[in-house]
């Protein structure tokens, strides 16, 4: 038997993520402007970053309860009945992860038997199919469409519920097409899920930063009946620029945060103690920074959003997170292609639309929260490659 043969079935069935096989094309060209990577261009603001370093400074280099500190639990928990308006206890239903990836991983293997169905909409996170799957349950895709904005309808969800239906996934704002959802909308799958019984996972990562006057984020976990059935899951990745802190969070119910915290404990047995401090340092102090941060990501956002309409790729306007999802369809290439001939003709790096599932091909993703001359060079870099293919 080959080594190749040795690995595990399901480690061989999902595939590499098509973001990471496209960035290996990007490695080894010089000069490369990127619009490909989805974290923020800024630093974690310096006074998280000194939060950091005070905590080593004191020597506070030990494990932590496997909870998390208690207390970043308790600012966990007052930051989200602030920001969501759900009430959750900190010590039995917030559990600290490292990051957003290990809340999912973690919300994944806590409900799901082998064979249970998880919906969710796609395009999407390239994580959440291989998290199910590694989980032993059955990916379910439902077409998030171009025409409803990128958002998921109630009914094309109960289509797919089957008697082995066990969890739904949302994520609004949605990476990659920044897609939201207004209070009205999720009613009905709120209600929807109530009425099939069935677990939600919420991924929250982008919920700081939508952009649109008067539009105000809800979850799903605020809506009547699903604080009870909602893993919420958070994080500091996005909103405060701390990608390489690798912390985030969950928030449900006792018996879910525990069996997750089970899981925790035997793979990671807690969060690192740096980032941890660092973290309650952004909940305490950081709401002026991310709130300077999404006005310039808002900008960005218009700009990028205006030219490539302007210049005849149709792109939606996104109202959250820091994509553009222009349609590329009229140049007659496919989103690889068109990948692939703009890096090479031009230096500039987007990820094909396919990449995030097959409701993604004829897409781009392209992240602006980059610096913004540089988006304006990525822009003149787009024009110059529909003159050359005449699109
Ligand atoms: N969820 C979504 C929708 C994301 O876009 C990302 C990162 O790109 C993550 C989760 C991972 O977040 P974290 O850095 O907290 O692991």
């Amino acid at each position: 038997m080959s080594l190749a043969d040795k690995i595990s079935r399901q480690v061989q069935s999902i595939p590499r993520s098509g973001i990471r096989d496209f960035f290996e094309l990007v490695l080894g060209r010089d000069d490369v402007i990127s619009l490909g990577v989805g974290e923020p261009d800024f630093s974690a603001p310096w006074h998280i970053r000194e939060a950091a370093i005070f905590s080593l400074e004191r020597g506070e280099t030990s494990y932590t309860s496997n909870l998390g500190l208690e207390k970043l639990r308790r600012a966990i928990s007052g930051y989200v009945a602030g920001h969501f308006g759900v009430e959750y206890s900190a010590d039995r239903e917030v559990l600290v992860t490292v990051g957003v990836s290990e809340a999912l991983d973690l919300a994944c293997r806590a409900i799901l038997n082998p064979g249970d169905e998880f919906i969710y909409h796609e395009p999407c996170y390239v994580s959440y199919d291989p998290s199910v799957t590694l989980a032993y349950g059955v990916p379910v895709p439902v077409p998030a469409r171009p025409e409803d904005g990128f958002a998921v309808r109630a009914a094309e969800i109960e289509k797919r519920i089957t008697p082995k239906t066990r969890a739904v996934m949302l994520n609004f704002p949605t990476n990659p097409t920044g897609a939201v959802m207004g209070r009205a909308e999720l009613e009905e799958i709120a209600e929807l899920c109530v009425a099939k019984d069935l677990i939600v996972i919420s991924d929250e990562i982008y919920s700081e930063l939508v952009y649109d006057e008067g539009y105000r984020h809800v979850s799903i976990a605020a809506l009547p009946g699903m604080r009870d059935r909602t893993i919420l899951l958070h994080g500091f990745s996005k909103a405060f620029a701390m990608t390489g802190f690798r912390l985030g969070y969950s928030c449900a119910p006792p018996e879910i945060t525990e069996a997750m915290m089970k899981i925790h404990q035997y793979s990671m047995l807690c969060a690192p103690i740096t980032s941890q401090v660092a973290a309650l340092e952004a909940l305490e102090h950081g709401a002026p920074s991310v709130e300077a941060m999404r006005r310039d990501y808002r900008r960005r956002r218009d700009l990028i959003v205006r030219e490539f309409n302007a210049m005849g790729l149709p792109c939606h306007l996104p109202g959250g997170a820091f994509y553009a999802f222009p349609d590329i369809r009229g140049t007659g290439l496919d989103s690889k292609a068109f990948a692939t001939g703009l890096l090479e003709s031009q230096n500039v790096a987007a990820v094909p639309g396919d990449a995030f599932g097959p409701g993604g091909e004829g897409f781009l993703r392209c992240c602006y929260a980059t610096d913004v001359e540089l988006i304006k060079e990525a822009l003149g870099g787009f024009r110059r490659f529909l003159a050359e293919v005449g699109g």
